[in-house]
């Protein structure tokens, strides 16, 4: 299934996910083939926008994110990788 999270590059390896993408964020990733839906999670108690397998439907939650996808794919040059251009918290 296809993953979406962005990693900023501000010298920290800090990331974020859909949750906190915005609306060009969104529309990029859903452009690409990623299903985004809105998901329920009881490991963090909040509905939020998650990465979905469009096969079962299941959804990657934000907990599980970072150590099932990100960090094994974090250097794999292979992968597709997009230039979002600037991001800042405050916007
Ligand atoms: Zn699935």
């Amino acid at each position: 299934m296809k993953i979406s999270w962005m990693r900023l590059n501000n010298g920290d390896y800090g990331f974020i996910t859909p949750s906190e993408f915005n609306e060009n964020e969104i529309n990029f990733a859903k452009s690409k083939g990623v299903l985004l839906e809105m998901r329920y999670s009881r490991t963090a108690n909040e509905r939020y926008l998650a990465n979905i397998c469009p096969d079962c439907r299941a959804f990657v939650g934000d907990w599980f994110l970072f150590d099932d996808y990100i960090i094994e794919y974090m250097y794999d040059e292979n992968l597709p990788k997009y230039d979002m251009g600037y991001y800042c918290d405050n916007e």
